[in-house]
């Protein structure tokens, strides 16, 4: 079993981001807006800075207390939306209860929106248009092409069903031509489902729950879950440990998840480059 590392997938993307980024009269510039100070969310956006700094990218982070006001939170935001030095939004979810997602993410210039969250968006992706697609899920798709597997005609099982990364996996994986399958918590006798799978999916956030015995023999597998084992330590849903048997296991950390900034880099440039002049 290999260990397929995210490290040269975000590599190869962070090259292609900065690529564009400089070759634009102005540098590309993403604003983060976050709720409150969730740990994981701050993570993230620490994550996120430092990849659009390797980027030559520009990001500032708009910060809410998690009781702010919706009409004082729409109305800055209606004016970052229309503000023309801003090339990318990413909102960092889940929002306060009293901010409506439907409502921001309806308003929300799907131009700007770097993690397909915009219903417009979200409609071209289940349409199988051209679209920007969610980060998570992207980053997937691009550790397969770095791996070299070829999904036309595979069998695809993805475990967790949630608009962030099961649902829009799975149409992705569509588009690739594979056949998809899609697990959740209801899914009768999980594991023989899984068994089937030539490429397994997993994004549930339950430590370890997923071991060899859900593997087929030379499965590739993709662990997207991120969790935190007993003893505290960083781990994804699955236990790589227990499938010797598989052709490839991500790891966690070091896996998928290190690999989605470097597609929001991307998203950011490529959403810059459509609408300003080359140097
Ligand atoms: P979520 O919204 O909580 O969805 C979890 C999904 O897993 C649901 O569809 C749920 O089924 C399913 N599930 C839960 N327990 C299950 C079980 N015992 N058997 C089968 N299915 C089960 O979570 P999410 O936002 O999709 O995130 C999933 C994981 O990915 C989390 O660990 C999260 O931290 C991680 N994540 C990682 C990244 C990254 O960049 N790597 C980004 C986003 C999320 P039901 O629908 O039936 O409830």
């Amino acid at each position: 079993m290999g260990r397929l590392r995210g490290a040269e997938t975000a590599k190869e993307l962070t090259k292609r981001a900065r690529d564009i980024a400089v070759s634009l009269m102005r540098p590309p510039k993403l604003v983060i807006i976050r709720f409150g100070a969730d740990s994981s969310d701050i993570s993230y956006e620490n994550g996120a800075k430092k990849r659009m700094e390797k980027c030559a990218i520009d990001c500032e982070s708009r910060v809410y207390p998690a009781d702010t006001e919706p009409e004082i939170f729409f109305s800055e935001f209606e004016a970052l939306n229309s503000d023309d030095s801003v090339d990318g939004i990413l909102v960092l979810q889940p929002l306060p209860k009293k901010i409506s997602a439907a409502r921001l993410f309806s308003v929300l210039d799907p131009a700007k929106d770097m993690d397909c969250a915009s219903p417009e968006n979200r409609l071209k992706l289940f349409e199988g248009r051209e679209t920007v697609y969610p980060c998570t899920p992207e980053a997937v798709i691009r550790m397969m092409d770095q791996a070299g597997i070829d999904l036309q005609g595979k069998h695809a099982v993805v475990v967790g069903r949630s608009m962030v990364v099961g649902k829009p996996l799975a149409m992705m994986l569509l588009e690739r031509n594979a056949t998809v399958t899609v697990c959740h918590s209801r899914t009768k006798d999980l594991p023989s489902v899984c068994r089937e799978a030539d490429v397994l999916i997993t994004a549930i956030g339950r430590a370890k729950m997923i071991d060899g015995t859900y593997v087929k023999e030379g499965a590739a597998v993709f662990d997207v879950g991120i969790n935190m084992d007993s003893e505290g330590n960083l781990c994804g849903d699955c236990d790589p440990e227990s499938m010797p048997h598989a052709s490839l296991v991500t790891p966690v950390p070091g896996g998928v998840g290190s690999v989605t900034t470097s597609v929001l880099a991307l998203h950011v440039a490529q959403a810059a480059a459509a609408k300003l002049p080359r140097r």
